[in-house]
Formats: C-alpha cells, structure tokens, sequence
C-alpha cells in the first residue's frame, strides 16, 4: 500500500520509494530507505502534511510525497508470505518480507516500432506474444511476469513509437503510461541497426528524468555491418546503461536484467541525469518557465518540470493536463505563449522544429564521438531484393504468385494431415457407437458433437498452415514491401498502402485487422478500412471452401479458393471507391511508409504464431462450437413425437416382407436372384428410413425455423439446411460448417467424417416440394454458397470490434446490414444467371 493511506498509530515497512530526482534523493537522504519501519504519528484525513516516525525521529511529509513511498503492513505481510493467521508474525518476518517485496520491480519496454520489442518481451518471459516486421503489431499493453536472480519482473510491451509527442494514439499511451504508472524502470529497445532515429526516443525518456536501461537490439546486425560502435562511451555520455542483445535469439538478456537489478538497487555507478543542451536561447526560456512549474513541488516530485517544460515549448496539447493542476497555471501558459513567439522569431522557425533539431543536433554529435559504419553495408542487399521485388512491373506478378501458392499450399499441404485427423474422428465415432447404449446420450453425441466439432476439427492443419505463411511474410518484411507496392492501386481506392496491412492480417482474423487500423492517422481512412475488412476472407470461413470446392470442384479446388479470395478483395476495392465517392469525401493526408530491412524470419516466432492460433481454434473448438453443435443438434432433435405423413415403420415391414416372400420363392433356384432381391430390398428400406429421417428433421424445430427462412433464400438456390447453417454462422463462421454437418449427415449412420460429408453433400436431393428429386447442390449453387459466406455478416467478434475502434454502434450496425444486403445481392445474380447460362 501507499504510505498516505496508513492509518495513526500504525506501523508499516517501507518496500519501495517511486518518485524521481531531487525528491528521491531528498526522501532516501531522510531516511526512507527499503526495509525501513515506518509509524504514523498524525493522519488526519484532510491533513497535509502527515507526521511519521521514521528510525526514532519525527518527520512530516507531504500527502503527495507520501502517496510515492510503497510500503507493507502486518496484514498485508500474512496474505504475502501465506503463513497461516495463527502463527505469530514476528518484526523479523515484517522485515524479510519487506525486502522481498521491494524485489519486485515494475517494468515497462518503450522502443521504435519493429525494434525487437515483443520478441525481447517473448523470450524474457516466455510468452507467445505476436511479433511482425511492420509497425503496429503490438496493440495494448500486454502483460508478463518471471524471475531472476530472486528478483520477481513485472514486464509490461507497450506499443512501439518513434517519439512520446501527442501526435498519434500510441504516442499519448506509452507517455501517459509511464508518467501515471510510474514504472521502477524503463527498457528503452534500441534497434542497433538504425540509431539515428531510435536514439530520438532515448532523448526523449532523458527529458523525462526516469530510470532508463537501453537494450541495444539486433546488435547481430550491427555487427554484420562491420561497424565500429562505442557504446561504452556513449552509456556514459547519456548516464543510461546500455546492454547489447540479439533478442531473436535470446542473447545478452540475461545480462539486461541483471544490469536492471543493478540500477534498480542504485548500485549502477553510470546512472546519472544528464540535460541536453538545447542552445543557449532555449535553455534561457526553459530556466524561466521550469522556475514557474517547479514551485508546484506535488507535481514535479512525479513529472520532470524540465520535461513539462519542453513539452510546453513544442506545443504539445496534452500537457495541459497536468499544468492545469498548477496553482500559477494562468502565469505559466502566459509565459510559455510570449517565449514561444520570441524563441520563433530569433529562429525563424517553429519551436517544436527548433526542440526536434536540437535534439537530433545532439544525437549526431554523440554518434560521431562513437560511431563508425563499416565498410560493408547491408543495405546493398535489402536494396537488391527490393529492385526485384518492388519492381514497378514484376512486383505486382510477384505478389499474386506468392498468394497463389500460399491457398494452393493450404489446400494441398493440408490434405495429408485432415485425412489422419479424419480417421481418428471415424475411429472415436465408431468406438462410441459400438460401446454405448442407445438413447439420446448416444444420439446426441454421435450426432451433435462428433459430427458437429469433427466436422471443424479436421482444418485445424490447413488454418496452421495459412498462419505460417502470413508469419513468414509478417516476419521476413515481405508485408510491408506488399503494402508499398499496393500503395498505388490502393490510391486509387482512396485508400493508401498503409491500410494494406490491417486488410491482410484479415485474412488471418478480422478481429486483430480491425484493431490494427490504429496505425492509420487519418479518421475517415480507419473507418473506411475497418468497412471493408470483412471481406478480406478470414481463416474461419476457410473450412467452408474446403469443404465445398472439395465436395463440388474436385479437380481444381486451389483455383477456386483462390477466386473466392480475389473476389474478396475485388469487392473490398469496388465497395472502397464507392464510400469514398459517397461517405468519406475528404481529402487523405500524405504520410511516409516505413520500409523495414529484410530478416531472416526465426523458428520461434513462427512457431510461437502458429501455436497461438491453433490454441485459439481449439478453445473455440471446446466452446462456441460445442455449444452450437450440440445447439443445433437438440433443435433436430425435438419434438421427437411426430406425425408422419405415411406409416414409415409400417412401409418398411411390408416391404421387408414382400421382399423375403420372393426371396423364398426363387431361393431354391436362383443364387444371382437372390442377391440381387437383397441388394434391392436393402435399397428400398434406407430409402425409407430416408425418407422418415427428413421428415422427422424437416418437421423438427430447427426445420421448422428453416421453413420459416426459406423464401429468403430460395432466390438464391440455397435450402433451408443451407439457411440454417448460415444464421448459425453469425456467431463464429467455423459454425456453419459444424451445422452442415449436424444437418446433413443426421441419418442414423455413425460414420460422421469428413469423406461421409463431402459424399452425403454430393448427393442431397430435394424431398419434396417443386424442385423433388433434384440435386440440392450444383457446382453453381455451392459457389453461390461460398460467396455468400464471403460476403455476409462478419462473426460477432468483428462487429464487437469495429463498434470499439470507431466508437459506437453507427458503423458495426451498417457493417452488418451493408455486408449481408450485399451478400445477397451478389448470391441472386450468381444463381440467377448462372442458371441461364448453364
Ligand atoms: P516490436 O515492434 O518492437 O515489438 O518488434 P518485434 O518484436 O515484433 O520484432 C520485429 C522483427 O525483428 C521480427 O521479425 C523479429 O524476429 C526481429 N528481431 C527482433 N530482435 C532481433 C535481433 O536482435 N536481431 C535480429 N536480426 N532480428 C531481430
Ligand atoms: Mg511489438
């Protein structure tokens, strides 16, 4: 707890002093140091100061200045250390467990996107987060703990940016987030490949006056380069310790955290507080003006007054926030407007561009004192793939041979394994089938669960494989060469390149896509890219396609899946230009694309993405899933007393009957007739049982709901199992595929596999009505099907996301009406003039 929330009279060991500069110093100089007891003497709720005792001697603090110091209470020691409540804690115990709780210390990474933070954060801890060679990967904050040295690391990845100005989003978090979290210590991920401008960040975490570690990343491809870097010198020269890692491959981690414990326990003798020199007539303004905030001691004990201070001078608007809070505000704000205009008269300049410059000023002194680039450069290399790979005529080719592959790969790649997975799927049917009692139980789950989440489990290796090639192009920087060469065409859709990144991490899951809009400055651009990412075809909607273009297109599945997917964004382009032309008329504003260096793309990255989606696919496997499965299968299932319009039972007897009368005649005679009558009564009686089986489902509440939607989609040759499976899709779309199954594979038959699937889809015949006797599927209708799937509603999830990123439900309710309208739109045409022309 906060040392201003202890009560009068009690007691409490100090674990931690937060704060910074002249006040920590001030603070631990009084005494105030880790494992030291601590009473209160007066706190009276409205009082400040508050009187402490503190090694014998009487003290008074500040309410604010008791709000920076950590402690621990007998109480809060027991539920610590987990003794049990009768044991007597002794001041020893209060002690020890104060020293192991002042071991915890709170960690935040801040770095340049693409530095190597994620991958840093990964291997330090162990998580599996996403990493990409692109910016705006990391959306959030993504939390994890571990150990070293008896030191406990609360590790927080913030998103990456290449300054802490007000400028975008991310930029006004990671600030905001250091200055309201007060983290112990700040990891500032340096990309040794690209100093220049990463160091421009350091600059800024100098003006913050906190406690900084550099981890100097990707030092291999510093190295490779044959430079020559100081980076000794230059650790001292900043008064930040700087460590040398290679965090794709786990080096100099280790050493990073320990040199972390170092400075956390103020033994680092480097750690200093150096200014930069912003020239004289600056540093002059900056004196005048920091003197006014500096006089508002319970904020500049948290925030640098230095640091508000230059912020003021840039113009920065969100500082507001915290001057507001100052007593002499009207005077500081007075102050800073009349030093800003005479700052930019003598410049001629604006004074952020003044700030910036003397920043960069100063980082290109300190590299010249350290620096020397090698003689061998790698840039060479990049630039030769890149002439051939961004080439204005081959790029675009290139492009779309490497998708190519990528669906043909998932499709053909992905056979191999879905046969073994299928026949473990047809093993546990049969085992159940074989072992069980009849009855709903059995019933329900040979018919709902196996044939329900077999049906999906089955694609689990082809969305595998999807994911390792969008994490191999993601990793190698493939992805953002695509986005440049998309940026002309994506011009032309009133789009730009940068768009390009959220529409093709769709293809993995809408959802993160959506997110990743965040990246784009403009408003109308987010918007207008969230609109269209629903039809970048998810992984969810593949197994769909499988399905189909294996059950209808045999020959060349791979082509049409791939169609789909062109289709897909064919229409993501047409739908742009039309909202751009009809809701988001503004004018885009020109932005520069980072073109991140090739990297060798590594196989714990890899490995890390496609575990994380295999997890998600199976947890959905388990949940959503089972749950509209077994759904489903009970509204096929019930009312189980119908009335039906022919006496089945009694038809199959008779014809049982008929059948062993003749067979008894010719029995005596005829050896080939009587197999003959037998394979003909066998036929006769299951298509009875046929026969009873869809009326009974048809008559079913689920057939009754499909009734019910039929003439919607009769327009579009779809029945009404079709119908079902489409609206169970809303939720998650793997479901449609799970409800097909569950739908058409109802019959008593245990065999519920993927093979059974494709045959039982093949040869679905309408029952009755005017279409009798008929195939329900034609390689038109299940191409209608598909881009139906394509087009329609997004899962839920999506909608939950564009409601969050555009904040409000305008835009995630027209999504929903716009795709499905659309969807059926372009399903009648197919149907409709394919019928023609077929
Ligand atoms: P973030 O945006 O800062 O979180 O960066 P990521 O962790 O996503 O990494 C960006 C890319 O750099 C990935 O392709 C990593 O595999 C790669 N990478 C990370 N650290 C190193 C390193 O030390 N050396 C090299 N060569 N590549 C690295
Ligand atoms: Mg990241």
């Amino acid at each position: 707890m906060k040392l201003s929330e202890l009560k009068n009279n009690a007691k409490g060991v100090i674990t931690k002093v937060l704060g910074r500069g002249a006040f920590r110093k001030r603070i631990i100089e009084m005494g105030f140091v880790k494992g030291k007891e601590i009473k209160v003497i007066k706190n009276a709720p409205l009082q400040d100061p508050i009187e402490y005792e503190i090694m014998g001697y009487a003290v008074s603090l500040r309410k604010s200045e008791a709000q920076l110091i950590e402690i621990i209470t007998l109480s809060e020691a027991k539920s610590f250390i987990q003794i049990d409540y009768n044991s007597v804690i002794t001041d020893d115990i209060l002690k020890t467990t104060a020293k192991e709780k002042g071991k915890i210390i709170d960690i935040v990474l801040v770095g340049n996107p693409n530095s190597g933070k994620t991958t840093l954060f990964n291997y330090a801890s162990g998580a599996k987060e996403r990493v990409g060679n692109y910016a705006g990967v990391t959306i959030g904050a993504k939390t994890a703990k571990f150990k070293q040295n008896g030191y406990k690391f609360n590790i927080i990845d913030l998103p990456g940016t290449y300054s802490i100005s007000a400028y975008s989003p991310e930029e006004l978090y990671v600030r905001n987030y250091i200055l309201n979290k007060s983290p112990d210590i700040v990891i500032n991920v340096v990309d040794a490949s690209n100093l220049e401008r990463n160091l421009f960040l350091t600059t800024q975490l100098i003006d913050m006056d906190i406690k900084v570690v550099i981890a100097l990343n990707m030092y291999d491809e510093l190295s490779a380069t044959g430079a020559k870097f100081d980076y000794v010198s230059l650790s001292e020269m900043l008064g930040i310790p700087i460590v040398p890692t290679i965090s794709s491959k786990g080096k100099g981690i280790k050493e990073l955290f320990n040199k972390i414990i170092e400075v956390y326990e103020d033994e680092d003798p480097i750690v200093r507080h150096i200014h930069i020199n912003y020239g004289k007539s600056i540093e002059k303004v900056i004196d005048l003006i920091q003197d006014e905030i500096y006089k508002n001691k319970g904020i500049t004990d948290k925030v640098s007054s230095r640091f508000i201070t230059l912020k003021l001078l840039e113009k920065d608007k969100d500082i507001n926030e915290i001057i507001t809070k100052c007593d002499n505000y009207d005077k500081i704000t007075e102050l800073s407007k009349k030093e800003i205009k005479s700052l930019e008269k003598e410049y001629r300049e604006d004074s952020e561009t003044i700030i910036a410059d003397a920043k960069y000023g100063f980082i290109s002194g300190a590299l010249k004192e350290t620096f020397k680039l090698g003689r061998y450069n790698k840039d060479k290399k990049t630039e030769m793939i890149d002439n051939f790979i961004t080439h204005k005529i081959w790029g675009f080719p290139i492009f779309i041979f490497f998708m190519w592959i990528m669906f043909q790969a998932t499709f053909t790649l992905g056979a191999y394994p879905m046969n073994w997975i299928d026949s473990i799927v047809k093993y546990i049917g049969d085992t159940v089938s074989s072992y069980m009692h009849e009855g709903i139980l059995k019933d329900m789950l040979i018919d709902g669960v196996i044939g329900g989440v077999g049906g999906v489990i089955i694609f689990l290796p082809n969305i595998l494989i999807l994911f390792f090639f969008i994490s191999l192009m993601e990793d190698s920087g493939y992805m953002a060469r695509a986005a440049f060469i998309m940026d002309k065409i994506m011009h032309k859709i009133g789009l730009h390149g940068k768009s390009f990144i959220p529409l093709l991490m769709g293809f993995g899951c809408n959802v993160p896509a959506i997110m990743a809009t965040r990246t784009l400055e403009n408003k109308n651009d987010r918007i207008l890219t969230m609109l269209i990412n629903p039809f970048m075809s998810c992984s969810a909607r593949l197994p769909i396609y499988l399905l189909l273009a294996a059950a209808f297109f045999p020959n060349n599945p791979g082509t049409i899946l791939f169609l789909i997917y062109v289709t897909g964004i064919t229409l993501a382009a047409l739908i742009a230009i039309l909202f751009k032309k009809t809701l988001f008329k503004t004018k885009e504003a020109p932005f520069i694309m980072e073109i991140p260096p090739y990297r060798y793309p590594t196989l714990r990255n890899t490995i890390i993405h496609m575990w994380n989606k295999s997890a998600q696919y199976l947890k959905k496997m388990g949940g959503i899933i089972l749950v509209a499965s077994i759904f489903i299968w009970v509204l096929g299932y019930y009312p189980q007393n119908i009335e039906y319009s022919n006496d089945y039972d009694l038809l199959i007897d008779q014809a049982d009957a008929d059948f062993d009368k003749k067979i008894v005649q010719v029995a005596p005679y005829d050896n080939t007739q009587v197999s003959l009558l037998i394979e003909e009564k066998e036929k006769v009686i299951s298509n009875l049982q046929l026969l009873k089986e869809s009326e009974r489902q048809e008559k079913s509440y689920i057939g009754k709901m499909g009734h019910f939607i039929e003439p919607v989609i009769k327009p579009l040759g779809f029945d009404w199992k079709m119908g079902i499976s489409l609206l169970t899709g809303l939720a998650a779309k793997e479901i449609v595929v799970s409800s097909m199954g569950v739908l058409y594979q109802a019959d008593s038959d245990a065999d519920k596999t993927y093979g059974s699937l494709i045959k039982k889809l093949q040869e679905q015949t309408y029952l009755s009505g005017p279409d009798k006797g008929q195939k329900v599927f034609s390689p038109l209708v299940a191409f209608g099907f598909m881009i139906f799937v394509l087009v329609y509603f997004p899962c839920v999830a999506v909608v939950v996301a564009i409601k969050k990123e555009s904040n409000g439900w305008k835009w995630a309710g027209f999504t929903m009406l716009y795709t499905t309208v659309l969807a059926w739109i372009i399903s009648f045409l197919i149907y409709q003039i394919g019928s023609i022309l077929i």
